[in-house]
């Protein structure tokens, strides 16, 4: 006999009273997209385009909420940047055929494989955050008690 899905879970985090702050999906997505705390909204998420600050200033979720987080953001970038070296490999050989000169294709898809993960960096950030607030809606120890009041 198999134990209900809320114990198999873990011990049943939506039924024990823990007060979670889930955001609509489509709004994590939106909001990561503009470079954007998933979470609330707000700017402030990065100190740099390289650098994440600790936690949002506004929402005061961890931008790193457990260990090893950035590991999912830099598969996304993998994903992202492979993907648009295939997308201009592929049309640079449909725009260059039958003549294809090798040279400066290869030149083209180095400095795509160069600019690409730079470019995508912060938004891989946000959007793996995205998806880690639609699997795990922060709950009420990662907020800022300030930001809870509002009751977004
Ligand atoms: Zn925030």
């Amino acid at each position: 006999m198999s134990a209900p899905f809320a114990e198999r879970r873990g011990g049943g985090a939506y039924d024990d009273g823990v007060t979670t702050h889930p955001v609509n999906r489509w709004t994590l997505l939106g909001r990561a997209l503009r470079r954007r705390c998933p979470q609330c909204g707000s700017k402030g998420f990065f100190a740099s385009w390289f650098k994440l600050n600790d936690h949002c200033p506004n929402c005061g979720i961890a931008c790193e909420r457990v260990a090893g987080h950035f590991v999912g953001a830099v598969g996304f970038n993998t994903i992202f940047s492979f993907g648009m070296l295939l997308i201009v490999l592929l049309s640079g050989t449909w725009a260059m055929y039958p003549d294809i000169r090798v040279i400066p294709l290869l030149a083209l898809c180095f400095a795509t494989a160069l600019v690409m993960p730079i470019l995508f960096w912060p938004l891989s950030q946000t959007l793996w955050m995205a998806f880690d607030l639609a699997w795990r809606p922060a709950d009420e120890s990662e907020l800022d008690p300030r930001y809870t009041m509002t009751g977004s």
